[in-house]
């Protein structure tokens, strides 16, 4: 059976996101999806996996709603669904940028580029490719010489961009993310800060890689992606590994996380590695005493 994997937001005005979440969560239900949505005051952010049949009576619903309408899908294939349960949660913030004075997407944000202008922008003089990504996300994939602000979580993205202001502000930055909902948030804050000549990816790496003029070029190793695939390919023209094992350096598209509950760090990992280190990122997290490689029973009391 063909399942299909939906990636798709909208900022839009919800006044009264509960409702919605309990309306959305009977329609997801009823059609036997799985993942989660987060919708709130600014919008919604979904991903869910089912059966075509089931994922397109979704798309339809959405379109026909007079809140989501012009939403667009990314759409995957798949052989499974990619998450385990649906989780529909009423959230402040769709995508956790924690800003006081964040402008609304919906009046402010960069102009975006489809991916065939996005590509030959990169090829000019005086811009830079910044990835507004994590670093794990960076680890595995990336477009060939973009920045790397090497972040743990999308709200540390403002703070790295102030320090590095002088030094970007004169320059064309290129933004990218996953499926398109995190740039779209944030270059309207960067243009309200000064940074003068911001564009956008339309769509993000996910579209990148389907475009039918781009077929994923230019892209380095996989794309991170937040269910149960962990990474998706994204370059038909000219794929390479970029990927490195976290405690010895060669090639890797392997993600574990570090077995002490507390850290959990994503690191690339071979299984042959993952055994020698006990799938622990340093002796101390070895010695936690709830480590879940050691301790296996205990993962339950970890939390
Ligand atoms: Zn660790």
């Amino acid at each position: 059976m063909t399942y299909n994997i939906l990636l798709y937001y909208k900022f839009v005005t919800i006044n009264d996101p509960e409702t919605l979440v309990q309306e959305h969560q009977a329609l997801c239900d009823a059609l036997n999806l799985r993942g989660r949505i987060f919708i709130g005051q600014e919008g919604i952010n979904g991903t869910v996996s089912g059966l075509v049949d089931d994922t397109n009576a979704y798309q339809k619903a959405l379109r026909e709603h007079p809140i989501f309408a012009g939403i667009t899908f990314k759409v995957d294939e798949a052989s499974a669904h990619a998450f385990k349960k649906m989780h529909v949660r009423n959230k402040k913030e769709i995508v956790r940028l924690e800003l006081d004075e964040a402008p609304d997407p919906t009046i402010l944000t960069a102009p975006s580029l489809k991916p065939k202008a996005f590509y030959e922008m990169m090829q000019q003089d005086n811009v830079v490719i910044l990835d507004t990504r994590n670093q794990y996300e960076y680890d595995i994939g990336r477009f060939k010489g973009a920045i790397n602000p090497g972040i743990e979580n999308f709200r540390e993205l403002p703070i790295w961009l102030k320090a590095h202001q002088d030094e970007l502000k004169d320059k064309t930055i290129l933004t990218y993310c996953t499926g398109g909902i995190r740039c779209e948030k944030l270059t309207g804050w960067m243009m309200e800060q000064g940074f003068k000549d911001v564009y956008q990816l339309d769509g993000g790496i996910i579209t990148y890689g389907q475009d039918a003029q781009t077929a994923g070029i230019d892209w380095e190793g996989q794309c991170y992606v937040f269910d149960e695939r962990l990474n998706v390919p994204i370059n038909q023209v000219n794929p390479s590994i970029v990927g490195r094992d976290f405690f010895d350096g060669t090639p890797c598209e392997r993600f574990i996380n570090c077995a002490n509950p507390e850290c959990n760090r994503k690191m690339l990992c071979s299984v042959e590695n993952e055994i020698k280190h006990q799938g622990s990122c340093s002796e101390a997290c070895r010695n936690h005493p709830h480590n879940r490689y050691i301790h296996p029973n205990n993962e339950k009391t970890a939390h």
